[in-house]
């Protein structure tokens, strides 16, 4: 864990804002990096021009929805803030409980890191959260300002929910109560994304939806008088990618594999799309893993302490000893195949499906900018640094992102004018310190010539000449 002040060019203070810029961060679930390439985007566009687009961001691994939008909020890989999947679960008792369940089980989200809510508020900041995942916790007892939490059996569709949920974010938390900073999420387009699959008819014409949705938010700033002082970055937690089976595909099946058996298993989390968990029974792990290593050409097994350093999903005493991931196109299924949904996330974040898109527009960036793709982690100081607050300790960076930066830009300007100044003023200096030296010894040399010869002086454009010589 580092922090980012640790890690910054230049002393996060120098582009401090605080108490003028406010910030709405939008997820919109499942919204892959090139949704916007099939379909018209005009709104999502015009964000581009009036502001910043990255080619793609990377979210952190499991790419899963809980704990990447954890990972927004507090700018800390899975590993180190401890939200390691959507589902809460006790290895003790075998209990399971599904995403929304989750939401309500208090200590799988408060288990040490603080999300940005909280770290603004106790900086004097007033936060709201509609919708995002994480938003029904506590953090060491507190909570946003105002939070409105999902309702059970959510219409995720719904336009007009859409709008009114936009309306209590922009009217009456920015508007009426002068919040500085919201998150407000949408489970669209990962909703049909899963059902449809990206490639889907259905899933462009959600897109077109979260298109209309981009333009009704920003003609409410304008309508609201914000457009000096919001901010708005746009992103989601994952993408998605096309699942194959019914015969198109050798499927991952765990209970199929020769010497694998679930009577090995004290534990385990699959059927879960393309990632799974596993506890072996005391004394069983080099049987289990013995048996899955290689056992599928598109099925990545490893124990806990030999995953790759570029996942950071190992260290946490919540993740299990041997942890399973596919390839693009296959699920991890346990006994038999339950899962049916055409699309899924959950891969490698090396994977192009599985990157996000990224839209930033407001006072704090530039316009008409298109910057490179920077992983997820990256969010949280920007936000810090926009909103003007000490981030938490945290795994991301202010130089990742300070380039979109309207302060950055200017300010390295006006550093590069100084610098050029300074230059030239020590030049100056040491020339005027020269001609002073020059004319007064020659002064004196003129004085010794005249006094020594009794002569008259040396030709005054002489001395002219050398003085202009420097
Ligand atoms: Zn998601």
């Amino acid at each position: 864990m580092k922090l980012c002040s640790q890690y910054s060019g230049v002393p996060l203070d120098r582009y401090s804002t605080k108490g003028q810029q406010k910030l709405l961060l939008i997820s919109f679930d499942g919204f892959r990096w090139d949704y916007d390439r099939d379909v018209e985007t005009p709104n999502l566009d015009r964000m581009a021009t009036d502001g910043v687009k990255a080619k793609y961001v990377t979210p952190p691994f499991l790419t899963i929805t809980s704990p990447t939008h954890f990972t927004l909020l507090t700018g800390r890989y899975i590993e180190n803030h401890g939200v390691i999947h959507n589902m809460w679960f006790n290895i003790k008792t075998g209990e399971k409980q599904p995403y929304y369940a989750t939401q309500f089980k208090n200590e799988w989200w408060d288990n040490g890191s603080l999300p940005i809510w909280i770290t603004a508020q106790r900086q004097g900041l007033r936060a709201g959260s509609l919708h995002f995942p994480g938003t029904q916790s506590t953090y060491q007892g507190e909570s946003q300002t105002v939070k409105d939490v999902e309702p059970r059996f959510y219409d995720y569709k719904n336009e007009t929910k859409w709008r009114e949920n936009v309306d209590k974010v922009m009217d009456t938390w920015f508007g009426e109560m002068d919040l500085d900073f919201v998150s407000l999420y949408f489970g669209e387009p990962d909703s049909t994304g899963h059902k449809y699959g990206p490639d889907s008819h259905e899933r462009r014409e959600v897109v077109k939806q979260v298109d209309r949705t981009v333009g009704y938010i920003r003609s409410s700033v304008e309508r609201n008088g914000l457009s000096d002082t919001l901010n708005i970055i746009i992103t989601a937690d994952h993408g998605m990618s096309n699942v194959y089976r019914n015969g198109l595909v050798n499927e991952i099946t765990l209970s199929k594999i020769p010497g694998f058996s679930f009577n090995d298993i004290a534990f385990h989390l699959v059927d879960f799309g393309p990632a799974g968990m596993l506890l072996p029974k005391t004394g069983m792990l080099d049987k289990v893993y013995n048996a899955l290593k290689g056992a599928h050409p598109h099925l990545h097994v490893f124990k806990k302490e030999e995953m790759p350093e570029r996942l950071h999903f190992a260290k946490n005493n919540r993740i299990l000893p041997i942890i399973l991931f596919s390839d693009p196109g296959y699920v991890i299924n346990g006994f038999f195949p339950v899962q049916f949904h055409a699309g899924e996330h959950g891969f490698d974040n090396d994977e192009m499906d599985m990157k996000p898109f990224f839209r930033a527009v407001g006072p704090a960036f530039q316009k008409n900018l298109e910057v490179g793709p920077f992983e997820t982690v990256n969010i949280y100081p920007l936000m810090c640094h926009i909103l003007g607050i000490k981030p938490e300790p945290n795994d991301g960076h202010l130089d990742a992102t300070k380039h979109m930066l309207v302060s950055a830009t200017e300010e390295d300007s006006q550093d590069i004018n100084s610098n050029i100044f300074v230059g030239l003023a020590a030049v100056a200096g040491f020339l005027v310190v020269v001609f002073i030296v020059l004319v007064s010894l020659n002064a004196s040399k003129k004085e010794t010539n005249y006094r020594g010869s009794d002569k008259s002086a040396p030709p005054r454009g002489k001395d002219e000449t050398h003085q202009t010589a420097f």
